[in-house]
């Protein structure tokens, strides 16, 4: 608050060294959200009028909401029930038969649920393959890791990004950030989230500008991050693995007291996930209706994720029918996330504990 500047200032770009240092990523743009970042990455991608984007449908509606920002399409892979991420063998399915019809897709989108990684060796192999572009929604996946490497390095994709809403791994009030390992696709975003406007004269059309002199280069936006907001994300990075830590011993907890229970847990390797979720699935949807009710009626605060995006009004108004994607829909009749979050005592989880033992022995 002291400082010279509030918004973009020097702690911005300290706030995204930070973070592609620690994920080994070579360049990090800021953002005023997660949303605001996979908006433009879809950009810088070249997403645009006639394009296909595919995203998962157990994800929030930002996940596919950037694609029809720049006036693409969208579609969806259908979800693994174990996993909970993109199914790999449908998605291979799915390619083959846009390959067949000219209709593959420019990018696609996979989501990291709950901070499982998906299976981005795999992915990435079939993304070479048949020419597709890929972005990473880890909204859930900071200090999450695969094949060896952090998330966020972008090893097996384009771009990735990461969310600091206040109920994410950690945050800066709102704010989102896109790491790339690609020097264009990073001056691209750094644009695009500033009005389209460069400063650098490298970038200009103009040789000699003189020195008041900025040029607009394409139609941008301002998504920019202010340093207040960096400060906070900047501050939490010091605690994220700590955090991360402690969401780990809490998932193992529950993990071990739940196991007699009739309930299904994503399958997950847990010193490689970051767990921002607890998500189980019980035997079925009443059961899930009751012990909602039950939880809630205690003041446990359990929720669903997610309502599949293609089953919203909207975009049920693009086309698409309830059973299109029948696992992520299987999935969501029946499931739940329990409370997890990094200064959850033994005592409170033991309540939880508690309780869906009362209830479901
Ligand atoms: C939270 C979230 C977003 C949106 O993040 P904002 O920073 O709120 O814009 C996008 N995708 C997923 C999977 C999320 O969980």
């Amino acid at each position: 608050m002291r400082s010279d500047f509030l918004t973009t200032g020097p702690v911005v770009p300290q706030f995204e060294q930070a973070i592609a240092t620690y994920c080994g990523a070579e360049y990090a743009i800021a953002a005023n959200s997660a949303t605001s970042a996979l908006h433009i990455a879809c950009m810088a991608l070249e997403v645009g009028p006639g394009d296909y984007v595919w995203t998962s449908p157990n994800s929030f509606v930002a996940s596919a909401n950037c694609a029809l920002y720049c006036g693409a399409s969208i579609d969806f892979v259908d979800i693994c029930i174990d996993s909970l991420n993109i199914d790999v063998i449908c998605l291979a399915d799915k390619l083959a038969e846009a390959k067949k019809t000219g209709r593959l897709p420019k990018v696609l989108i996979v989501v990291h649920f709950a901070g499982v990684p998906c299976n981005m060796p795999e992915i990435s192999s079939l993304a070479k393959k048949y020419g597709v572009r890929i972005i990473e929604d880890a909204s859930h996946a900071l200090g999450a890791s695969v094949a060896g490497t952090k998330i966020g390095s972008c090893d097996y994709s384009d771009i990735t990004i990461f969310s600091f809403h206040p109920v994410k791994i950690i945050t800066s009030g709102e704010g989102g950030i896109a790491t790339t390992a690609d020097r264009d696709l990073a001056k691209r975003m750094e644009r695009l989230r500033s009005h389209g406007v460069v400063r650098d004269v490298d970038q200009m059309t103009v040789a000699e500008p003189e020195v008041w002199y900025y040029e607009q280069l394409e139609l941008g936006f301002n998504y920019r991050m202010t340093d207040i907001h960096a400060a906070l994300g900047l501050s939490q990075m010091a605690r994220l693995d700590m955090y991360n830590a402690s969401r780990r011993d809490l998932v193992r907890r529950y993990d071990e007291h739940l196991k007699k229970l009739p309930i299904r847990i994503q399958k997950r390797d847990i010193k490689t996930s970051s767990h921002h979720l607890y998500p189980v699935q019980f035997s079925s949807a009443a059961m899930r209706e009751t012990v909602f009710y039950h939880l809630r009626q205690k003041e446990i605060l359990v929720n669903v994720h997610y309502i599949p995006i293609h089953r919203h009004p909207f975009y049920q108004s693009l086309g698409f029918k309830e059973n299109d994607f029948p696992v992520a829909e299987e999935y969501y009749s029946k499931a739940m996330s329990l409370p997890l979050f990094p200064s959850m005592t033994e005592a409170q989880q033991n309540a939880v504990i508690t309780q869906l033992q009362d209830i479901l022995l």
